[in-house]
């Protein structure tokens, strides 16, 4: 999607974490919190277990501080031109969005935090790297990017890898952080996997979700009361669909091995993640209910 150039984004939204490095001795990262962490990400491939598993005795550290991500992004124009400012962008429409739709969904919005960071960072879930891809984590109630993925996501996925893909990612996560504000995450057991699974009926939700975004962000506004998007175009729609589909689990699975194994799904295949979006994008929010859709029809 291409924001409008006069659009003004009102800042402070995306924060960068700090660089963080592990010491041996004290705290153990919760093997709960990882096993949140691990159902999370966006994609179900790519997983650097070692990362989050660690041997116990693994105290994180922090290095650096939470700072502003874009403090120099002030209009639509830099949101076109510029990553950082793209993620702020989507951020301000994405809490637009939700402050209304949430409603629909008999739920008040309270905004995630949003940070971006480079290489690693620790989280209420475990450290996070590069290789886990963006992810939410319920704990802390943020999303956590490195906007490395981005490039993973045209190199390694194949995806297009254009804007609305990049923010498609960013609205699957805000849609995680839906699901923990309806209390999805609470009241779903994530630890089967395959076709119908319930950690495939979370994923695919979120994936519905985004998609209701990107059907009504061009409608968001601004502080000024622009709207923050031009309308989108039939490109831009494939290009997100070129987003869902390259991190379809059956996508990644014949990519790693060669074969395709549904009953490990954990995301949902390619088909059922352009689908889950579509619907959204063309129906709303309130259609994404995917734990009520029989297994068969999912
Ligand atoms: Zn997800």
């Amino acid at each position: 999607m291409t924001f409008n150039d006069d659009s003004r984004l009102s800042g402070g939204r995306v924060k960068r974490r700090g660089r963080t490095a592990a010491v041996a001795g004290g705290g153990v990262v919760g093997i709960g919190a990882i096993v949140v962490l691990l159902l999370n990400v966006f994609t179900g491939g790519n997983l650097d277990l070692g990362t989050f598993l660690g041997d116990g005795t693994t105290q994180i550290q922090q290095q650096g501080e939470t700072v502003d991500a874009a403090p120099e992004c002030r209009t639509g124009r830099d949101a076109n031109l510029q990553v950082e400012c793209r993620m702020e962008g989507a951020a301000e429409s994405l809490d637009g969005y939700w402050t209304a739709e949430a409603r629909t969904l008999g739920i008040s919005y309270t905004a995630p935090d949003f940070f971006l960071f480079d290489g690693s960072t620790d989280t209420s879930c475990g450290q996070a790297s590069a290789a886990t891809g963006p992810f939410y984590c319920p704990p802390d109630r943020a999303i956590y990017l490195d906007t490395a993925f981005y490039d993973d996501l045209q190199s390694t996925y194949g995806s297009s890898g254009g804007p609305l893909a990049q923010m498609y990612v960013v609205a699957h996560e805000w849609g995680h952080h839906i699901q923990q504000l309806q209390g999805a995450f609470a009241s779903t057991d994530r630890s089967g996997t395959g076709a119908s699974s319930g950690s495939v009926r979370v994923e695919l939700q979120a994936d519905c979700y985004a998609g209701a975004w990107v059907g009504d962000a061009a409608n968001t506004e601004d502080a000024d009361g622009e709207t923050f998007f031009e309308p989108i175009s039939r490109a831009e729609i494939a290009d997100a669909l070129s987003a869902a589909s390259a991190v379809g689990d059956d996508s990644i699975q014949e990519r790693s091995s060669g074969r395709v194994d549904p009953d490990s799904f954990t995301h949902g295949s390619s088909e059922q993640r352009q689908r889950w979006f579509v619907r959204g994008y063309q129906q709303g929010a309130t259609s994404c209910d995917t734990f009520s859709v029989a297994g068969s029809s999912l």
